[in-house]
C-alpha cells in the first residue's frame, strides 16, 4: 500500500500519452482494468513494472505512468522473470499478444508457467496479428479465412493457453474479458496477489481485423464454478469449455523460484538465480 495520503486514482496511473490503437480496439479495456488495480491496491507508481514485447497490446506499458518497458518479439516473459527474481520487492506485470506469447515466446511461456516466479502475465488474446494486418496467430480459429496468407483458414487446432499453463505448472490460471473491466480488474488484483506466476488470458477483441469478435459480448459468461486447486478439476473444466467462460480456472499455490534458501554452495538466491537464467537465455 501507498505512503501517500490522498488515494491515486485510477487514471492517474495513465501517462499523458495517447494510444494510437483503433478506435473500438478492446486493449483500451485492458489497460483501463490494469490501471482500475493499481488503483484498487493504491500501489506506489515506482514501484509497478509493466514489461511487452512487441505487437498493439505491447504498446500497452507507454500508455502508463509508471516503470515500464517495451522489449523484443516474444521476450516479455524473460525479462519479466530476471526483473521480478533481481527486485522481488516489484509489482511485475508482463502483458503483450497472442502472437507474442503463444507463437515466438511460446517456450517463454511453457518455462514461466514451470518456474514459478512471482509476476502476472496478462496475454491479451484476440486470435490474430493485429499490427502486422491480420496474419493467423497461434489461437486464431481452423477455419479463420481472413488472411490472405491463409486464405482458407489456418486449419490447425488452435493453441489452447489454459490448458498449457496448466500442463506447464501455473499455479494461477484465469480467463477475463475486456468486454467487462471491472471483473478484469478485480481478477488482475487476484494474480497481483497470488503468491506466485499468476497467468491471465484476456480476451481482448481486435475489432479492424476480427470484426466478428463483436459477438464475443453475447458469448462469454462467467465460469459457474468457484476456482479449483485440483488439476485434474481444473483440466476437466478447461477441456468441457468452449474457451467463452470467464473468471479464474485454478489457483494452487507452491514455492516461487528462487527458493528462499542458500544453495549448498553458500551463494545467496539472487546470485544463484542470476547465474541460472543467464545459463539458460544465453545472456
Ligand atoms: Fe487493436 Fe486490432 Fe487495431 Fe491492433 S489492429 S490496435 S489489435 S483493433
Ligand atoms: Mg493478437
Amino acid at each position: 500500500m501507498t505512503a501517500n495520503t490522498i488515494p491515486l486514482k485510477a487514471k492517474e496511473y495513465k501517462s499523458d500519452i495517447k494510444p494510437i490503437w483503433c478506435p473500438g480496439c478492446d486493449h483500451y479495456s485492458v489497460l483501463n482494468a490494469i490501471t482500475k488495480a493499481m488503483s484498487a491496491l493504491q500501489l506506489e507508481k515506482r514501484n509497478v513494472a509493466i514489461i511487452s514485447g512487441i505487437g498493439c497490446s505491447s504498446r500497452l506499458p507507454a500508455y502508463t505512468d509508471m516503470y515500464g518497458f517495451h522489449g523484443v518479439h516474444g521476450r516479455a516473459l524473460p525479462v519479466a522473470t530476471g526483473l521480478a527474481v533481481a527486485r522481488p520487492e516489484l509489482t511485475v506485470i508482463a502483458v503483450g499478444g497472442d502472437g507474442d506469447g503463444f507463437s515466438i515466446g511460446g517456450n517463454h511461456f511453457l518455462h514461466a508457467c514451470r518456474r514459478n516466479v512471482n509476476f502476472v502475465y496478462i496475454a491479451m488474446d484476440n486470435e490474430v496479428y493485429g499490427m502486422t494486418k491480420g496474419q493467423a496467430s497461434p489461437t486464431s480459429p481452423a477455419d479463420w479465412d481472413h488472411s490472405k496468407l491463409a486464405p482458407h483458414g489456418p486449419q490447425i487446432k488452435p493453441f489452447q493457453p489454459a490448458a498449457i499453463a496448466l500442463a506447464s505448472g501455473a499455479g494461477f490460471i484465469a480467463r477475463a474479458y475486456s468486454g467487462n473491466p471491472n471483473a478484469m480488474a478485480k481478477m488482475i488484483v487476484e494474480a497481483i496477489e497470488f503468491p506466485g506466476f499468476a497467468f491471465i488470458q484476456a480476451l481482448s477483441h481486435c475489432i479492424t481485423f476480427c470484426p466478428e469478435q463483436s459477438q464475443w459480448k453475447d458469448i462469454v459468461r462467467p465460469f459457474d464454478q468457484e476456482p479449483t486447486g485440483d488439476p485434474v478439476v481444473a483440466a476437466q473444466r478447461i477441456h468441457g469449455d468452449d474457451g467463452f467462460s470467464a473468471g479464474v480456472i485454478y489457483r494452487n499455490p507452491r514455492p516461487c523460484w528462487p527458493v528462499e534458501v542458500l544453495d549448498a554452495s553458500g551463494r545467496d538466491r539472487i546470485g544463484s538465480a542470476v547465474e541460472t537464467l543467464s545459463m539458460e537465455f544465453q545472456l
